[in-house]
């Protein structure tokens, strides 16, 4: 028969550890939010100037999934928010799809602030850019980094190979699985690529040990 001392001893050892859970969980948060904050009164780069809000990323503290996109446009530059136009929604719809929602994951761009006209960053911009995503990726320890489209995926594993070549297949980033698949702005031109990008996020699922939702796995994306 258990002591009552022991149930005290065990009573108490459980809430340390659920009060250093919380307090990593909330330093995490503290050094996210300081990168954030970093990212926002940034001007290393010409974009800087440019830019209405900066867009650091937002989502989860301790997500199994990242997602990196390649530079805001018009609504995340308002907004201050990664992903909310057209094309953030088709990324919701992936998200889901593949049984999380936004909140259970980070999603940010390798470029924080808008090019002009939406252009693609220049080399310069994205050197300048790094140090962000590497802080980022560094606090965060996501288990599978996914990279939506070409110039996310050539910045983090620095090859110009094009992106029809590199996505479904694993790389890895900073010792992170990393998946590249297309974007979704390369998606709403072209929705025959569709099955493409499920066939990756699919095999991002299995290396989790997770399958899709039943009512998703025939919708895609
Ligand atoms: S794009 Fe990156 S490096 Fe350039 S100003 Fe914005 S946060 Fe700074």
């Amino acid at each position: 028969m258990v002591q009552r001392q022991t149930l005290d001893q065990l009573a108490e050892y459980l809430a340390y550890e659920l009060e250093e859970g919380r307090e990593t969980v909330e330093q995490e948060r503290e050094t996210l939010a300081s990168v954030a904050r970093k990212v926002k009164a940034c001007r290393r780069c010409p974009l800087g100037a440019a830019r209405t809000q900066a867009v650091p990323g937002q989502g989860n503290a301790t997500p199994e999934i990242l997602f990196v996109g390649e530079a805001p446009g018009a609504d995340e530059d308002r907004q201050g928010l990664a992903f909310v136009g057209a094309e953030g929604q088709l990324l919701s719809r992936m998200i889901e799809a593949m049984g999380y929602t936004r909140e259970q994951v980070f999603i940010t761009n390798v470029v924080k602030c808008r090019p002009p006209d939406n252009r693609p960053p220049l080399p310069d911009e994205l050197s300048a850019c790094r140090s962000y995503l590497l802080a980022q990726v560094r606090r965060l320890r996501p288990k599978a980094i996914v990279a939506l489209g070409a110039v996310p995926t050539r910045a983090m594993l620095g090859t110009e190979t094009a992106i029809s070549q590199l996505r479904g297949q694993w790389h890895t980033f900073e010792n992170i699985r990393l998946m590249p698949t297309y974007h979704p702005a390369y998606l709403l031109r072209n929705p025959k690529a569709k099955h493409e990008v499920w066939n990756d996020l699919k095999a991002v699922l299995a290396f989790l040990g997770r399958t899709p939702p039943a009512r998703q796995s025939k919708t895609e994306t």
